[in-house]
């Protein structure tokens, strides 16, 4: 008996750091990985049956907290929550999503540094599913190739519309543009206000967060850094 007792002691607290160790991993916002953590059967289920069954779970919360589905206000909620997660905000999570990038030859031959800057940023905290809004610069140094300057939204955009963690959609972002051009001359900054600081928690309204992603020339060269800096702040 005693030791039965012990042993559920030992199990709960050992769950109750687990627990402790979880919410703080979320109220720190740390990430755990590069890459985004998906399951293996992450696309076995069409757009459609993943909008059908978070509508259904989505209306399950809604009722828990109390509110009244057959208000006309509320009813169709859960539906359109449950779009708006596959079809708009977190549509990034589908590699069927990602945009097509044509490489065009560098025939400027300009070799100077390009800057993309005040690129919009609109995404949503893996911790609290909460938005982060914000800026991000983007600059690289062609290698031979260059690519459409819109592309270069496309790309933070794709990586935004997951729910994300700034440090990890700042290096994904500076992957993907490394993949794509074929070079390691890539800079990438973000600023961004996330509302799990501002409308909860701490509740820090006027503090920003930044993360960068130096690499190349851009890591080893601090003339070059500083110029990327001055064009962007
Ligand atoms: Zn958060």
């Amino acid at each position: 008996m005693k030791l039965q007792e012990t042993l559920l002691n030992t199990a709960e607290t050992k769950n109750g750091h687990e627990k402790e160790e979880i919410e703080s991993i979320g109220d720190e916002h740390v990430s755990t990985s590069k890459e985004t953590p998906l399951r293996s059967d992450a696309f076995d289920l069409t757009d459609e049956e993943k909008i059908q069954k978070i509508e259904h779970h989505f209306t399950e919360i809604m009722k828990t907290m109390g509110m009244d589905l057959n208000d006309d206000s509320l009813k169709g909620t859960p539906h359109r929550v449950a779009k708006m997660y596959i079809k708009e905000i977190f549509e990034g999570l589908n590699p069927e999503n990602k945009p097509l990038i044509k490489l065009f030859e560098n025939k400027y031959k300009y070799g100077e540094m390009l800057v993309e800057k005040n690129i919009t940023v609109n995404s949503h905290c893996e911790h609290h599913f909460v938005p982060i809004t914000g800026k991000a610069h983007v600059a690289y140094i062609s290698n031979g190739h260059v690519i459409g300057l819109s592309k270069i939204n496309r790309i933070v955009r794709y990586y935004s519309k997951r729910p994300q963690v700034q440090e990890r959609l700042t290096e994904q972002i500076a992957e993907a543009l490394k993949n794509i051009l074929k070079t390691e001359d890539v800079a990438v900054v973000i600023d961004a206000h996330h509302m799990c600081v501002s409308m909860r928690g701490i509740e820090d309204k006027d503090c920003s967060t930044i993360t960068s992603h130096f690499s190349g020339d851009f890591k080893k060269n601090d003339t070059l850094r500083n110029e990327f800096l001055r064009y962007t702040s």
